[in-house]
């Protein structure tokens, strides 16, 4: 199979020319002014931006919480995921307490066999428990299954919160192995404490799921996360900062080189914490962590973005249906499942308000969907780039198509959308992974098991055969 892609703007995270595209069965073989190649599929991309396909790096398709389940699994998620430009996905291997490492693994890989995808999709490790059921040993041997990222989290005391031991021994083995440290911050003890108060003051409604995890919070776990792996000599990547308090030892970490970066999410740079207020329970639908913030902070993340602060956005776009799901918690937002959906919907939104707007340049806007992913999490420059020798993950992007964002329209199987009737210009027109085309137009045409299990490289090196600077230096 081969295709050519004819006359597009082609954009990395680098570059910017008018080009063609040749593809040979998975990957970029040619890129030239004018190919005068036989391909068997052309795609007319003139006026249209070519990108390299988007990475989200922080999704939980099929994931338990609070009771429940998330409400896509990985077909369901990884076309809603395509049809919003994304063609690899990160996600949460979660262990559940008492659980083996290898045990939680197996049960991820089962997900991706039983619900099969049709991007690619790799896996980070969730470390919750390392007493009962977790070792050190089977921590060490995970990036040799191509699982090179360890995530903790600092929040949600009594499920999957982890000490500060747990925390700092994991660090300690990511040193040693190359991986790279995930964290969850926020002070789940502090939130434990502060919501127990509220209940017993009779404040059940959503919006005291924020009151009671006030900024302040985020950026003390923050703070100690980048602190602890400082002298366990770990790299650290701090997901979803949500707020200036979170961003202000980032930037201090950035400054003094010190080896720890962020992510923020779409829904942190629109959404704020007046929309947990909304009557008759919709406010649950923002019920997602850390909290939709006081509005003041949307400006110090999209500056954070523009500034290098902050290196990626992504979506944690973790979806439970309003009704029936949310609605657990109707009398007591501590019971409503956490989290919201995304995964179509973020460069429609960084393209609109960010590139449009004149936020982001084109370059950035690259960079933090799909370049800076892949380099932090072992891909590139295998994915995350449009080079000849990488893999053909290519979104053709039509910057004048008129969209409106609807739960109506997207193809996540939850039942809103948080940025429902927003109108944007600007989407994919054709996705392809590996040089299959996923979608064309509003069509999917790529099946379930067109996707594929990622084995990612550590932290900071190569992947065997790709060419490229040792990307620690993450820009
Ligand atoms: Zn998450």
């Amino acid at each position: 199979m081969s295709v050519l892609i004819k006359g597009g703007r082609i954009v990395t995270a680098a570059d910017d020319y008018v080009g063609d595209i040749f593809i040979e069965d998975e990957r970029v073989t040619l890129i030239g002014e004018s190919l005068d190649m036989q391909a068997d599929k052309v795609i007319d991309a003139s006026g249209k931006y070519v990108i390299p396909g988007a990475i989200d790096p922080h999704t939980h398709m099929e994931m338990p919480f609070g009771g429940t389940v998330s409400c896509d699994d990985f077909t369901s998620g990884t076309v809603s995921a395509a049809f919003g430009g994304t063609t690899s996905h990160v996600d949460f291997c979660l262990q559940e307490p008492g659980q083996s490492l290898p045990d939680a693994l197996a049960t991820w890989h089962e997900k991706i066999e039983r619900a099969k995808p049709v991007i690619d999709v790799g896996f980070h490790l969730a470390v919750t428990d390392l007493e009962e059921g977790g070792t050190l040993e089977d921590l060490r041997k995970a990036p040799d299954e191509g699982v090179t990222s360890y995530k903790l989290f600092m929040a949600y005391k009594g499920a999957i919160m982890v000490d500060d031991e747990t925390l700092f021994k994991t660090m300690q083995v990511a040193a040693e192995t190359g991986a790279l440290v995930m964290v969850h911050a926020e002070n789940g003890d502090a939130i434990d404490v502060l919501v127990k108060q509220a209940l017993a003051e009779g404040k059940t409604e959503p919006k005291w799921h924020a009151a009671t995890r006030p900024p302040i919070t985020e950026g003390e776990a923050t703070n100690r996360a980048i602190q602890l792996a400082r002298i366990a000599g770990s790299p650290l990547y701090v997901v979803h900062v949500s707020c200036k308090e979170a961003i202000d030892p980032i930037a201090q970490a950035r400054t003094n080189d010190w080896h720890a970066w962020g992510e923020t999410c779409t829904q942190y740079l629109f959404i704020d914490e007046t929309a947990l207020d909304q009557p008759n329970f919709e406010g649950a639908k923002y019920v997602y962590t850390p909290p939709p913030r006081p509005k003041e902070n949307q400006e110090h993340l999209w500056h954070a973005l523009a500034t290098d602060v902050l290196s990626v956005v992504s979506t944690d776009h973790c979806p439970f249906n309003w009704d029936g799901q949310k609605t657990l918690g109707k009398d007591d937002f501590s019971k409503i499942p956490n989290g919201g959906p995304g995964i179509e919907n973020r460069l429609h939104m960084l393209h609109h308000f960010g590139v449009r707007q004149g936020r982001l340049s084109m370059n950035r806007f690259v960079e933090l969907v799909s370049t800076n992913p892949a380099k932090f999490f072992g891909m590139y420059p295998r994915k995350g780039t449009i080079a000849v020798g990488s893999d053909a993950d290519i979104v053709v992007f039509d910057p004048e198509k008129r969209v409106k964002i609807s739960a109506e329209t997207h193809h996540s199987n939850i039942d809103y959308n948080l940025f429902e009737g927003t109108e944007v210009s600007g989407a994919p027109e054709v996705v392809l992974v590996r040089g299959q085309v996923i979608v064309e137009g509003d069509r999917l045409v790529g099946k379930p098991g067109a996707g594929k299990f990622v084995k990612r490289a550590r932290f900071g090196e190569q992947l065997p055969g790709a060419s490229g600077q040792r990307p620690l230096n993450v820009g």
